[in-house]
């Protein structure tokens, strides 16, 4: 575990930092964070911008899947003792005494020497056991020949198999995608319940930023971080609580993230946490009663992350809110978000797996070079191809300062600390990214 200091603070190692803030986090509660929400509602919530819900409860049906005997085929519905024997040359006449389409209560029960023309998804009429496929029979008037003996209970889908009433449909902690969709719909569950959605609280902290919709003025920039930031909160199914650009003033600061805290689970800032005269935040969250747990860590971009929790100061001892301090440098504040906040808020959201970072081995395309010091992330596109993952540093300046060139990023890849190249051609571990 390598360490070395920084203001007189520890600075981390990427390891021990994940290990601190994953443990801080404290998933949202199955009983008091939890809504009812239409099943319509559940797969992308009031926007299509919006990540997938998360199931909360377990979900037990009453129904068995299927709910009845029926055909998996368009043929005849037969009992098996009727046609076991017969084959082209040997056929089995039967007598057909009735039509099924799918959606009908069959009405006859069939008899020894009778069969009923069905269809697939028909429902399989008492007295019948097996279906032959309309293929091995020839139709002759009220007449079916069969051509072929079936093998018992052939192509009846038999009620239960997929699925039997009071087991556990689905576990909580599951993300509503497409599919669980639908078997939630057959299992007629139109309303689940599913945890409520993290808030995040959004603020950039900078006397130089303004919003998009102005004109600059010379040495103005436009808080970018807040847009990207949202989208990405979004994105993962949280909720992002926009406070705005705080200008680099301890009063107004620390007004707005008392406000943060109060209002929300987690708390992203961005700019501030530097050595720069004008870097207030950390000295505001310990004001304010926050803990801090991390001041550096020992990766770049994104060497500057402040992590603080504040609990129990609301009277509220149910889950601490969590802070993360960002970088302002655009890109250091995306690197930071994806490596560690991002996974952080998934854990928090009542996700049962897969919340934490994915990493993938890919090829490097093209040398990677780092300083070589600290664990330093490249930012790129990965790509498939003949079924191995290739990765592609951006091109242009690898600047913390430049998001230009992080547009279509995917992956970042990673030289750990103490390599300082990856050669082109050569195997390198690359952090998946949603954007
Ligand atoms: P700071 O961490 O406050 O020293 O900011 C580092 C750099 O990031 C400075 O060049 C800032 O102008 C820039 N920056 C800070 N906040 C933002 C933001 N919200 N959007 C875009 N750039 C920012
Ligand atoms: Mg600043």
């Amino acid at each position: 575990m390598k360490r070395s200091e920084v203001r007189g603070d520890t600075m981390l190692s990427v390891s021990e930092a994940e290990a601190v803030i994953f443990n801080l986090v404290q998933p949202l509660n199955t009983q008091q964070d939890t809504q009812f929400v239409d099943l319509l509602a559940a797969g992308d919530g009031q926007s299509p911008a919006f990540g997938s819900r998360i199931l909360a409860s377990p979900v037990v049906s009453q129904l068995d899947f299927p709910h009845w005997d029926n055909s998996a085929m368009d043929g005849y519905a037969v009992r098996y003792e009727d046609v076991h024997e017969c084959s082209e040359e040997k056929p089995a006449a039967l007598e057909i005494v009735e039509e099924i389409p799918a959606g009908v209560q069959p009405k006859s029960t069939i008899q020894p020497g009778q069969a009923a023309r069905i269809f697939t998804g028909a429902l399989i009429p008492a007295g019948a056991d097996t279906v032959v496929m309309q293929e091995r029979t020839r139709r002759e008037e009220n007449r079916v020949i069969i051509l072929d003996a079936p093998k018992p209970q052939e192509f009846v889908r038999q009620r239960g198999t997929y699925y039997q009433a009071g087991q556990q449909l689905l576990p909580a902690g599951i993300l509503l995608k497409a599919p669980e969709i639908a078997v939630l719909a057959a299992a007629q569950c139109t309303q689940v319940r599913v945890f409520r959605r993290p808030r995040v609280a959004l603020l950039s902290t900078g006397d130089e930023l303004v919003t998009p919709d102005k004109p600059l003025q010379p040495g103005q920039i436009v808080d970018s971080n807040q847009y990207a930031l949202s989208a990405l909160v979004r994105q993962i199914g949280a909720e992002p609580l926009m406070l705005g650009i705080v200008k680099d003033e301890p009063e107004a600061l620390k007004q707005t993230i008392a406000h943060a805290i109060a209002h929300a689970d987690v708390v992203l800032s961005s700019g501030g946490v530097s050595v720069g005269d004008y870097d207030y935040v950390e000295q505001i969250l310990e004001s304010l009663g926050g803990k801090i747990h991390i001041r550096a860590i020992a990766t770049k971009p994104g060497k500057p992350l402040t992590v603080a929790t504040f609990g129990n100061i609301f009277g509220n001892n149910a889950r601490p809110v969590l802070y993360f301090g960002l970088p302002g440098n655009p890109v250091s504040a995306l690197v930071s978000f994806w490596r560690f906040v991002q996974p952080a808020i998934k854990k928090l959201s009542g996700l049962a797996q897969g919340w934490e970072p994915a990493f993938v081995k890919a090829l490097a395309r093209q040398e990677l070079r780092s300083g070589g010091k600290l664990e330093t992330y490249i930012w790129g596109q990965l790509c498939l191809k003949d079924g191995m993952y290739e990765f592609q540093p951006a091109g242009g300046l690898q600047n913390s300062a430049n998001l230009i060139n992080l547009a279509q990023t995917n992956g970042l890849a990673v030289l750990p600390a103490g390599k300082a190249l990856i050669a082109a051609g050569e195997q390198v571990q690359v952090l998946r990214v949603e954007s």
